[in-house]
């Protein structure tokens, strides 16, 4: 059976009396050379467990486990597993799991699943919760090499922005902390059933053995980094001080302090920037 030819997806969806949900982000890959790549990109073998999020119809979830030594797919949608186990049927290293992904104890998940086995992400996402998804990643700090993820060509953008150029934002800066990101390649709309409006491209998160800053408070450095991107058109010092509830002048004495102009705006700021405000903050307390 090949997923990605259309005329397959239609009888599945007749059979299952399934219809594609937007809500769920659901944009099926019907480009049978996406899939390879994708898996080419995360860098699996036989010596990996994967993270599937999102397996749908299970297209990429079949490369996957084709190639890696496990696939846990975790979907949300509750009409597709009878789909999968008609789609999946006779590989016996895939375990789907009905759950939505940001409900999920992925670190238990991992445990139970992958013991002793290096992890990688490797997903379709939907593209309504991309930030939610990767941020939840991230901060969790799971134990996982890479994630590499398809996602909105502009998301792909803003994930992997250099903090210190134009286009970062407090995602860009989380990804650097915790990873080293590169955008792999682009995916025309028409590679997808139903085609969404915008390009896709593939986004690699190398994850660093130790985030790319000391910081005493990761919590606090990340609330820091929140205020300063909280309102776009302000000057990092006007948005930290209303995020963070301080006097401007605080702040103000704060960037000038960690040698930076008190005029600055959020996204010229880089992590070691934003290290020596929060340090001068702390200082300043
Ligand atoms: N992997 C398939 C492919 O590439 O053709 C489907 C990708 S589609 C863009 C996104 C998938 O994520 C859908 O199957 C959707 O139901 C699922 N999904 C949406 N929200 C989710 C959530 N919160 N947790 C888990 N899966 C979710």
């Amino acid at each position: 059976m090949e997923l990605t030819d259309l005329g397959t997806i239609r009888t599945l969806c007749e059979k299952y009396d399934f219809a594609l949900s937007k809500g769920f982000g659901q944009n099926f890959i019907v480009n049978p050379g996406v899939p390879p790549k994708i898996v080419d990109a995360a860098g699996i073998d036989r010596r990996y467990g994967v993270l599937e999020i999102g397996p749908g119809i299970g297209v990429l979830t079949r490369e996957i486990a084709s190639r890696a030594g496990k696939v846990v797919a975790v979907e949300v949608d509750k009409r597709l597993p009878p789909v999968l186990q008609e789609t999946l049927a006779g590989l016996d290293n895939v375990q789907v799991v009905l759950q939505d992904v940001l409900k999920t104890d992925l670190r238990a998940l991992m445990a139970r699943e992958f013991e002793g086995m290096p992890v990688v992400v490797c997903a379709n996402l939907p593209y309504y919760i991309t930030s939610p998804i990767i941020m939840k990643l991230l901060e969790e700090k799971l134990p996982v090499e890479n994630i590499t993820v398809m996602v909105q060509k502009e998301a792909a953008e803003r994930l992997a922005a250099q903090p210190g150029t134009r286009a970062s934002g407090a995602v860009s800066c989380a990804v650097r902390y915790f990873a080293q990101p590169r955008v792999m390649f682009t995916v025309q709309a028409g590679s997808f059933y139903p085609a969404p409006k915008v390009t896709s491209a593939v986004v690699r998160l190398d994850i660093r053995p130790t985030p790319a800053v000391q910081v005493p408070d990761e919590g606090a450095y990340f609330a820091l980094v929140r205020a300063a991107f909280g309102q776009r058109r302000k000057t990092a010092a006007n948005a930290i001080a209303a995020g963070l509830g301080l006097s401007r002048q605080e702040v103000a004495q704060a960037l000038q302090d960690a040698g930076l102009d008190p005029r600055v705006r959020p996204e010229q700021l880089t992590l070691e920037d934003f290290a020596a405000v929060d340090a001068a903050l702390r200082a300043g307390r």
